[in-house]
């Protein structure tokens, strides 16, 4: 059924489509793709009379734009929320975060995604960039739940053998399923992996068509082994080894020389910067506005919700603008337009998407859009439309979202979804996990 949205304060974040930013107009959805976006009633009206059983919604007081994207997550790490706060990162993994993995059946890891999906779309988050394990149980949750995925299937040297097995299995579940998710070949990082098995890894997604992604330069630890070991920086060791290009999604990238980000520049690799993550485990702060300047695509990610704790990329899209703001001195740095471009076109860029295809409205891209009431007291009043979401937006704000031309969320339901139920059945499994032998 074809959807049309109305009345709507349209935010096309499009550079195609020029100033003025927003227009006051109509979105019109046939199948998966937009392809109205208009700000003649007349076309409105053309494209009522040729879809007389449309779904109209009104959408006055009400903004329209691209849904998010997310593109690093460990979302069924969901579980694990606050469950191990304020203390020192050895610690936190030793001691808590992996006997917790070590004890969770696939069954929960598909059960800690389905909240960390449904918390996303509740927040307008239309994409996201997952990487974690058992990913050929979680492909059904994603197709179940209609958001836009890139599953990551996380190794280190001890599991290789059991994930590489699950890699093949996911990418035939997700090429037997509705094409919104794509799996992806995701080695933990340059430190937790040893070159043959990078290399392996590389091997694996060349073969089967799959993207790459990995944690680097995170810490000054990771920079410090890589050095010790290799004699090169996380980005060198990584590049020597063939692992860097247009298919890859570097998480972090805090540690970085000139020399790495002209490297990263170079191969087309995507940076996805997580900066309350960076911050909640004082990790460092990533030169965002010196990385763009050096031409490296930068996209935006929130990380696990051990170290956020949440997944809400309203809270990212401010922290980052500040973050910069702070660590560099200058107020200008990056401002909430290019932050918003982060979250959306750098993001589709990252997961693979064409210029346009994804990340903007623009009539022929997919349709991935979201409906934010701006009729709130810390969204009032509006002058700058741009500078309201970045730094006064949040998840609650989010109306109705869309993926793939398909309603997931409306009037911040999510249809079929039990919550309750479903928080009951979270409760129950981490009562099992963390009181099992
Ligand atoms: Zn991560």
């Amino acid at each position: 059924m074809a959807l049309l949205f109305s009345n709507a304060t349209i935010l096309p974040m499009d550079p195609a489509a020029g100033a003025p930013r927003t227009f006051t107009g109509w979105a019109g959805v046939e199948g998966n793709r937009l392809t109205l976006l208009t700000a003649s009633a007349d076309a409105a009206a053309a494209f009522r009379a040729a879809h007389p059983s449309l779904r109209e919604i009104d959408c006055r007081g009400k903004l329209l734009m691209p849904g998010l994207i997310n593109t690093h997550c460990h979302a069924a790490m969901t579980l694990q929320r606050s469950y191990a706060d304020d203390i020192s990162l050895m610690a936190w993994l030793n001691d808590y975060i992996w006997p917790f993995e070590s004890r969770q059946t696939p069954d929960e890891v598909a059960l800690g995604m389905t909240l960390g999906i449904v918390e996303m779309l509740l927040g307008g988050v239309t994409s996201f960039v997952d990487m974690y394990y058992d990913q050929d149980r979680c492909v059904e949750v994603a197709e179940r739940l209609g958001i836009r995925a890139v599953l990551g299937c996380n190794y280190f040297d001890s599991n290789i053998e059991q994930v590489f097995p699950q890699v093949e299995r996911a990418a035939g579940l997700a090429a037997a399923g509705s094409g919104r998710v794509r799996i992806a070949v995701a080695p933990h990082s340059p430190y937790t992996v040893s070159p043959e098995n990078l290399v392996r890894g590389r091997e694996l997604a060349e073969r089967l068509g799959l993207g790459m992604m990995t944690h680097i330069a995170e810490t000054r630890d990771e920079i410090r082994i890589v050095r010790e070991r290799y004699g090169r920086t996380p980005v060198e060791h990584l590049d020597a080894l063939g692992m860097l290009g247009p298919h890859v999604i570097g998480a972090h990238c805090v540690h970085v020389t000139d020399s790495d980000m002209a490297t990263l520049a170079a191969r087309g690799v995507t940076v996805s910067h997580n900066p309350q993550s960076n911050m909640k485990i004082s990790s460092g702060v990533a030169p965002v506005e010196t990385m763009r300047r050096a031409g490296v695509l930068v996209a935006l990610g929130t990380d696990g919700t051990c170290s956020n704790n949440d997944l809400d990329m309203w809270e990212e899209l401010r922290t980052a603008s500040f973050l910069q703001k702070s660590a560099t001195g200058d107020p200008t740095a990056l401002p909430a337009w290019e932050a918003l471009r982060m979250a959306t076109a750098n993001g589709a860029r990252a997961m693979g998407y064409a210029d346009g295809e994804l990340g903007v409205l623009r009539e022929g891209a997919l349709a991935d859009l979201i409906v934010v009431d701006l009729q709130k007291p810390h969204l009032q009043p509006i002058h700058d439309v741009v500078s309201n979401l970045v730094y006064c937006g949040k998840a609650a704000d989010v109306d109705t979202v869309v993926v793939d031309g398909r309603i997931v969320v409306e009037g911040r339901r999510i249809e079929g979804m039990d919550l309750p139920d479903l928080y009951a059945r979270v409760a129950e499994a981490v009562r099992r996990i963390t009181t099992a032998e």
